[in-house]
């Protein structure tokens, strides 16, 4: 669909096709703004994010028959189920029922994070100008930086993209299953022993004509279209539901996918698909929280928390962006930070719901019960936690919040001294 960039400091519109690295008037940041949105979601057979073609930048995309970049691979369209192991923690403290949680479980992605969301929209367009002819303008290969989730869904939909130089840097609280899902896909994995220079060597990278997936400070690297891809999440929320959740909790670290999801949300309203929006709350680390420290504040603009490193390595940023505190301001949201005593706690009240999340995807979970505290959701709310990554990425930092298995010799006396439960 046709669409301009716009930016998100001034308004200043552009056209996409220039690949600008920000707002040419003041610099600021870009997203997308579709010219021709439909009045309805679609009716559609396909069962992943690229059933909202209509609704995402896919001109100047190649796409199959079916309508979808070649690269695509089922992404999106994730389960929403109930979650009311969540619901009794939440309301724990409390002579009353909790809200009504549901989990949005984006560990069934491709590799197993919502990160799939944001690959499948922003390498097709990195690659766009080499399939169309116009190889100066289109990457051939790519270089990314990571925790781990991100690096690795680039690196997949990069190679089904036909790019075969991929490489990521990782932090060094990465752990082994990255590495090898990275490397499967056929990507070159890095181990920085200071993850701090990972933007220097990227744009050094990017200077030497590599497509940096990665944001640098201004710098193009296809950030308006990650936007794009976290914002399915609001469609299918709304789509699974029939119309928007009260609550929506998100993990953050710079913002993005918060952003996203309530930039598809505003895309619904203005095209009245809903006639309400969800207010929008931020979860991060109590060791690093610079958006719910802004958003206490009063401030204008995020700072930095340069705090301990957190269990939550996923969203260990010590800055987020601004126009995640606007989401979270504009939708009457809030902003939370949670301990490790309630991130391991969530993993384990999810994990009883079915889903085994990640350090950093159990923030969401973690700060429903102080949201129910604050009254922002109440008792007759609808509130969605979204599950971004999967626990069985992160075997070392999971551990403390579900214990190791015992060695035990095959005796029923023995296993018994192990379990909490009678066996006989
Ligand atoms: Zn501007």
């Amino acid at each position: 669909m046709t669409y301009v960039f716009e930016c998100l400091s001034c308004g200043a519109t552009t056209d996409h096709a220039e690949r600008p690295a920000g707002c040419p008037d003041c610099g600021g940041p870009l997203e997308v703004a579709h010219e021709d949105l439909p009045d309805a979601l679609p009716d559609s057979d396909r069962t992943d994010l690229w059933r909202y073609a209509d609704w995402l930048p896919t001109e100047g995309l190649d796409l199959d028959s079916a309508g979808a970049p070649p690269a695509s691979m089922g992404e999106g369209w994730t389960p929403l189920a109930d979650a009311p192991h969540l619901a009794q923690e939440a309301a724990a403290d409390f002579d009353a029922a909790g809200p009504d949680c549901l989990l949005k479980n984006e560990t069934t992605n491709p590799t197993w994070s919502w990160k799939d969301r944001l690959a499948s929209v922003v390498v097709p367009h990195a690659v766009a100008g080499a399939s169309a002819g116009r190889r100066s303008d289109g990457a051939d290969r790519i270089a990314t930086a990571s925790t781990g989730n991100h690096a690795s869904a680039v690196a997949a939909y990069a190679s089904r993209a036909g790019i075969d130089r991929v490489v990521a840097f990782l932090s060094p609280s990465s752990e082994p299953p990255h590495h090898r899902q990275i490397r499967a896909y056929g990507g070159e994995s890095i181990r920085l022993t200071d993850y701090g220079e990972r933007k220097r060597l990227l744009a050094e990278l990017a200077d030497c004509g590599w497509f940096a997936a990665y944001n640098l400070d201004g710098r193009y690297t296809g950030q308006p279209y990650v936007y794009e891809g976290y914002k399915t999440i609001a469609y299918e929320l709304v789509e699974q539901m029939g119309e928007s959740p009260d609550a929506v909790v998100v993990p953050v670290g710079a913002g993005d996918g918060l952003y996203g999801i309530w930039k598809g949300f505003r895309e619904l309203a203005a095209r009245g698909v809903v006639a309400e929006t969800p207010r929008m709350l931020s979860a991060e680390s109590t060791e690093r929280h610079p958006l719910a420290a802004a958003f206490e504040a009063d401030a204008e603009s995020v700072g930095r928390d340069e705090g301990p490193e957190p269990l939550s390595t996923s969203t260990m940023g010590t800055t987020s962006g601004d126009h995640a505190l606007a989401a979270v301001r504009a939708s009457g949201g809030a902003a939370y930070a949670a301990d490790r005593e309630a991130v391991e706690g969530a993993i384990r009240a999810v994990g009883r719901d079915g889903v085994f999340l990640e350090p950093a995807s159990a923030l969401a979970p973690a700060v429903v019960s102080q949201a129910f505290a604050d009254g922002v959701v109440g008792e007759d709310d609808t509130v969605v936690a979204v599950g971004t990554g999967a626990g069985v990425a992160w075997p070392g930092k999971t551990a403390g919040a579900v214990g190791e298995s015992p060695t035990v010799e095959p005796s029923l006396d023995a296993i018994g001294e192990e379990v909490p439960f009678g066996l006989r």
